[in-house]
C-alpha cells in the first residue's frame, strides 16, 4: 500500500532525496564517512552549504546585498532574534494578527522588551480571513511583522501589505519555496525547515545587509552580523539538516523551479478545495480568496464523525490528517513533496466516506 503524509510538519520530503540520503548515507562523497560524521570545516562541508546557499539564491532570485543565515532554534528563535536585531530603533515594531503563529511572534518580542502594535487583526472572523491593512503604517516602526501562510488556520497572503519604507519581517515557515514572493519586497524572511524544506533542526533567514549590525551586545547565537560574517560557521552548524535540505533544493530546480512548483501546489490544492466546497458533509471555512495553498482544514463539524474519517484514512494509507490540537476537525498539509496523486486518493477516500455516511441517514436525505 502507498501512503501519503499530511502531516504538518515535520513533514513529507521528496521520495527521491529520501533514497539519495539512504544510498550516500554510509560514504560521503567516497569518504568512507556519512554526513554525520564529517568536519563542518572540511572541505567537503564546505562545498555541502556552499551550494545549498547558491541554489537558494538561484530558486528565490535573492538579491546581492541580502544574506543567507543557516540558524537553529526553529521559526521560534527568530520571533526572539529579529526584534534583538532588527527593531533597535524605537524598539517598536507593527504586526498583522493572522493567528496562532503571529500571537507567539507578538509574545516574545514582548519578552524582550519590545513594543508590538497591532496594526489589523482576523480575530473577529477567528482567523478565517486575512487581517489586511485600512491606514497607513507608522513610519517610525521598526519593522512590521507578517506570517504569510497560517500554518494552523490554512490562510495566506499572495498580496503583501504596504508598508512604505517599514521593512517587513515575515515568517515563511509553512510556505517557503512554495509560493513566489519577491524578495526585495521583504526586509527580512525567515523559515524553519521542517514544513516544505527538509529536516527539523534548520531554520534559514535571509535578511537585507544594511538592516544588520545595529543591536548592541547581543548574545553570539542570536547575532545576525556575527553570523553573517561567520557565513553560518560560528559554531558548528546542523549539518544533516544543511545537507538534505541542499537535496531539496536540487530537486526543485529539477522540478523547474519555483514557478513551476507553485502551479503544481495550486493544482492540489484547488483539487481539494473543489472537492470540499461541493461536498454537503465536509467543510473548508476559510474565505476563498485567503486560502492557503499548503494546509487545509476542514471539518464534519461533528467531532465524532472526524475521528471516524481520520481513523479511515489511515487505515487506507493516508497518515497525519488530524487537525491542530487548537482548531480540531481534520488538516490536509499538501507541501512541495506531496504528489498530486496523494491529494487525489484524498480527494477519493473523503468522496467515499461521505457516500457511505449520508446514504439511508434521513437527516442528510430530506436536506
Ligand atoms: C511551525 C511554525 C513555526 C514554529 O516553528 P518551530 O520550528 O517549531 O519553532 C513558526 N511559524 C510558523 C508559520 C509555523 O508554521
Amino acid at each position: 500500500m502507498s501512503t501519503y503524509n499530511f502531516s504538518a510538519g515535520p513533514a513529507v520530503m521528496p521520495a527521491s532525496v529520501i533514497a539519495q540520503i539512504q544510498a550516500e548515507l554510509p560514504s560521503m562523497q567516497g569518504s568512507g564517512m556519512s554526513i554525520m560524521e564529517i568536519s563542518h570545516r572540511s572541505a567537503l562541508f564546505d562545498q555541502i552549504i556552499n551550494n545549498a546557499e547558491q541554489d537558494l539564491r538561484d530558486l528565490m532570485a535573492i538579491p546581492d546585498n541580502y544574506r543567507v543565515l543557516f540558524f537553529q532554534g526553529g521559526g521560534t528563535l527568530q520571533f526572539t532574534a529579529a526584534p534583538l536585531n532588527l527593531a533597535t530603533k524605537h524598539h517598536n515594531i507593527g504586526l498583522l494578527d493572522s493567528g496562532h503563529w503571529a500571537s507567539r511572534a507578538a509574545e516574545e518580542a514582548r519578552r524582550v522588551d519590545t513594543q508590538v502594535d497591532i496594526l489589523a487583526s482576523a480575530a473577529a472572523t477567528h482567523f478565517t480571513t486575512l487581517p489586511t491593512l485600512t491606514t497607513p503604517v507608522d513610519q517610525t516602526l521598526d519593522y512590521v511583522h507578517l506570517t504569510t501562510n497560517n500554518t494552523i488556520e490554512g490562510t495566506m497572503y499572495t498580496k503583501l501589505p504596504q508598508t512604505g519604507t517599514v521593512p517587513l519581517v515575515a515568517d515563511m515557515s509553512s510556505n517557503f519555496l512554495g509560493q513566489t514572493y519577491d524578495v526585495s519586497d521583504f526586509g527580512m524572511i525567515f523559515a524553519g525547515a521542517q514544513k516544505n524544506l527538509g529536516p527539523a533542526g534548520l531554520t534559514i533567514v535571509i535578511v537585507r545587509d544594511d538592516l544588520i549590525g545595529h543591536a548592541q551586545q547581543l548574545p553570539s547565537m542570536l547575532d545576525y552580523q556575527l553570523f553573517a560574517d561567520k557565513r553560518s560557521m560560528f559554531n558548528t552548524p546542523p549539518v544533516f539538516a544543511i545537507y538534505a535540505a541542499g537535496l531539496v533544493l536540487k530537486w526543485l530546480k529539477q522540478q523547474g523551479g519555483l514557478t513551476a512548483i507553485q502551479a503544481q501546489n495550486e493544482q492540489k490544492a484547488a483539487l481539494l478545495y473543489d472537492f470540499l466546497d461541493q461536498s454537503t458533509l465536509f467543510t473548508n471555512q476559510v474565505k476563498p480568496a485567503d486560502r492557503s495553498t499548503m494546509n487545509v482544514p476542514f471539518v464534519t463539524g461533528n467531532p465524532t464523525l472526524d475521528a471516524q474519517v481520520i481513523a479511515g484514512a489511515t487505515e487506507q494509507g493516508l497518515l497525519n490528517l488530524k487537525g491542530h490540537r487548537l482548531v480540531g476537525g481534520m488538516r490536509a498539509s499538501l507541501y512541495n513533496a506531496m504528489p498530486i496523486a496523494g491529494v487525489q486518493a484524498l480527494v477519493d477516500y473523503l468522496a467515499t466516506f461521505e457516500k457511505a455516511h449520508t446514504k439511508g441517514d434521513l437527516t442528510h436525505v430530506s436536506n
